[in-house]
């Protein structure tokens, strides 16, 4: 089963408008030369914006979150309608910071997943252990709660649809990577439990992304792997000559 590559590019809460205009369209004009998708999830404030810019363009459009209803009193939070609303078609949700820094349990990420797959939005789903579940032996433990708490009630048919983003916690914006072993068997594990879940054929379709201090000196020993299908990335993505290295990895 081939499945196609995808790189995604996760700013965070980095960037101003005219700033992120400006790279968003130097990464547009850096996926037109490639065949892979290339997704860039700006920060909210940059989409609409960016989403301008990007008109024409093959590049996928994301957000870094979502809420789970349509509208209503939910300070602070934006709706899936608003996103397909500029053009958004993806969405982030589990990022580990959203976890650990603001509390986002299996229960709430459910919630948004189940939200952005009735609005089309496609969603990376991200999953990962920290450095003592795994050092404590719990790794597979962890992302086995995490796959399947956020994929409750989830059909197989909108399963589908979804990414997933193995991110170990102690890999994100560290500069450690997880070894190219570490990381292959973490991907066939998840991909082993969408098996057990669903069913081979969805388990074989669906793209397995791996994030965490990805950087052009390291994807394509991660590509490698038969179970990695593309990269979240973090700090990589923010500098257009890395990202564009990244995008083009042999
Ligand atoms: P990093 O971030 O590439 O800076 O480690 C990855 C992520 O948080 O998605």
């Amino acid at each position: 089963m081939k499945r196609r590559p995808l790189l995604a590019g996760n700013w965070k809460m980095h960037l101003n408008i005219a700033d992120a205009v400006e790279l968003a369209k130097n990464v547009a004009a850096a996926a037109e030369q490639s065949d892979r998708d290339v997704m860039i999830a700006p920060a909210f404030t940059a989409l609409s914006a960016v989403a301008k810019a990007l008109k024409g363009s093959r590049l996928f459009l994301g957000a870094q979150n979502v809420a789970w209803e349509a509208q209503g009193a939910f300070t602070g939070e934006i709706a899936p309608p608003m996103l397909t609303d500029i053009g958004v078609r993806m969405v982030i949700i589990g990022h580990s910071e959203r976890r650990h820094i603001f509390l986002e349990d299996d229960a709430m990420i459910n919630r948004r997943l189940r939200a952005a797959l009735n609005y089309d939005l496609t969603p990376v789903l991200c999953l990962g252990e920290t450095l003592a579940e795994r050092e404590a032996g719990s790794t597979f433990q962890v992302l086995e709660m995490q796959l399947r708490g956020g994929l409750q009630e989830v059909s197989a048919a909108q399963a589908a649809q979804v990414v997933l983003a193995y991110e170990p916690v102690w890999a994100i914006g560290t500069g450690r990577t997880a070894s190219t072993d570490q990381a292959q068997e973490a991907h066939a594990f998840l991909r082993r439990l969408l098996a057990k879940i669903y069913n081979k054929n969805l388990a074989e379709t669906v793209r397995v992304l791996y994030g965490g201090s990805v950087k052009p000196d390291n994807i394509s020993a991660l590509m490698a792997q038969a179970d990695i299908d593309g990269a979240l990335v973090g700090g990589a993505a923010l500098k257009i000559d890395a990202f564009e290295r990244i995008i083009r990895f042999q």
